[in-house]
């Protein structure tokens, strides 16, 4: 059955259901069924792919990157250490992504923007205009169902093609004469992966760190945040919901990891007992804002974030005031009228590397560009640009770097991304 966004056929449907249920007494859920694909090696954990492109990091530059991969004909395979795509817009609740626009156009398109606004649509939200310039960066962020996003991200991915594994992550990674070999390991599983090309989207840089290349990290981070709800249900895809600063936050490994988490629920446990209020909506984890981040071939300063550098080999814009956050709390601070920053294809390479790339939070920019660059249409912009890097360097059998830049801007614009200074 296909609905559309206000068909009858659907209100029809869900009134019938819902009404036929209350009436028998059942919770919906009872009344479901489906079968699990039966996974041919259950009985033997190892398991060996030979792909193009491993995404290792299923997070919001992670599955956009898998699904570019997979769209322009790589052997796509995404290991995530989580059960479901999105990372710290789904699993951290962080569902309002900015910003994919500035000073009255659209400056970020693409698959991110495809999931979004589709998810969106299906969740009859809201969209800003994109012509109107708002007030406040905020008014223009998109309000975004956080489970059918990861529903519809899932399902993209395997019309891509890409095969997912949840619950894993790298254990080895070693440098081979055609790419690399990366053992990853989850509960049951053991996998041996053989790819040309790497993406590591991971957040905070983490196969990139298991290799030794250099990556940056400040000593005082920003906080993380602890999203939930007291006392009214949550309404996904219309409103914000409480937020806790978590000082000290750092997803960095599972013992920075679970300390962040702790201290987030004991505070929120306080706080019902304190208040006297249902606890109503709870986020599985912290959303974390910082941790490592690259030292690439280009390290992208606040001043070129500011200025709005147009870089050479610019491969997206990105648009966010400076946004740091301290133990004090946040004062973004607005980009001048007019300026859009960009990202340098560079600024994804880790500096010396060959065959591997990084998307997202973790790009090469000092702490203040970062706090700007970190917003999730720009990751998602980084993610696509980085799937087709990926791609066209297993194609031809190189590395990232020597894929000539007019051939990723060509394939990402074929694949509906806005390129900086054409478009
Ligand atoms: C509280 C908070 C509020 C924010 N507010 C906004 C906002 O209003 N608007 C906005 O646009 N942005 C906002 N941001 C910023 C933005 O959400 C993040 O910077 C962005 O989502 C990071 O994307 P990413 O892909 O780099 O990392 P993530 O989305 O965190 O993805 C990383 C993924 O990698 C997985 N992973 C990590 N290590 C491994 C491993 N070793 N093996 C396998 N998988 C692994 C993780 O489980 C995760 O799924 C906010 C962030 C936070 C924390």
């Amino acid at each position: 059955m296909k609905f559309s966004r206000h068909s009858p056929d659907r209100r029809d449907f869900l009134q019938h259901y819902v009404l036929g249920t209350a009436a028998a007494g059942l919770a919906i859920s009872s009344t479901s069924h489906v079968s699990a694909q039966t996974v041919a090696s259950d009985a033997e954990p190892e398991i060996t792919n030979d792909v193009d492109v491993l995404v290792v990091g299923g997070g919001t530059a992670g599955h956009v990157a898998a699904i570019q991969a997979g769209r322009a004909g790589a052997k796509t395979l995404i290991v995530e250490r989580n059960s479901q795509l999105g990372g710290t817009m789904t699993t951290g609740g962080v569902a309002f992504p900015g910003l994919f626009d500035a000073w009255g156009r659209q400056v970020i398109a693409g698959i991110g923007w495809e999931l979004v606004r589709e998810s969106t649509e299906m969740d009859e939200g809201a969209f800003p205009d994109f012509a109107k310039v708002p007030q406040r960066h905020w008014q223009n962020q998109i309000y975004t169902n956080q489970f059918l996003y990861s529903l519809l991200a899932e399902e993209k991915c395997a019309a891509a093609g890409v095969e997912i594994a949840y619950y894993e992550f790298p254990q080895t990674v070693t440098k081979t004469d055609g790419g690399w070999e990366v053992e990853c390991i989850g509960f049951g599983t053991r996998r041996l992966v053989r790819c040309r090309q790497i993406i590591d989207c991971t957040g905070g840089a983490e196969v990139v760190g298991m290799l030794g290349f250099p990556r940056l990290r400040e000593d005082v981070r920003q906080p993380g945040s602890f999203l939930f709800k007291l006392d009214t249900a949550h309404a996904p895809g219309r409103e914000q919901v409480h937020r806790l600063y978590v000082h000290g936050a750092d997803s960095t490994n599972s013992r920075t990891a679970t300390s962040a988490n702790l201290a987030g629920r004991k505070s929120i446990l306080e706080k019902v007992r304190k208040e006297g209020k249902r606890l109503m909506h709870l986020q599985p984890e912290t959303g974390f804002r910082e941790s490592y981040r690259i030292e690439g071939e280009t390290v992208v300063t606040v001043n070129d974030y500011t200025s709005g550098r147009v870089f050479d080999d610019a491969i997206s814009y990105a648009f966010y005031p400076v946004d740091l956050h301290t133990k004090t709390g946040v004062k973004p601070k607005p980009l001048k009228p007019g300026t859009v920053p960009t990202i340098p294809f560079r600024a994804l390479i880790p500096k010396g590397s060959r065959d591997i790339i990084v998307a997202g939070r973790c790009v090469s920019s000092d702490q203040l560009a970062n706090s700007g660059l970190r917003v999730q249409a720009s990751c998602m912009g980084m993610g696509q640009a980085a799937g087709v890097a990926a791609t066209l360097a297993a194609k031809a059998g190189t590395t990232p770097l020597e894929v000539p830049l007019s051939e990723i801007h060509s394939l990402l614009h074929e694949h509906g991304q806005i390129i900086p200074g054409q478009g």
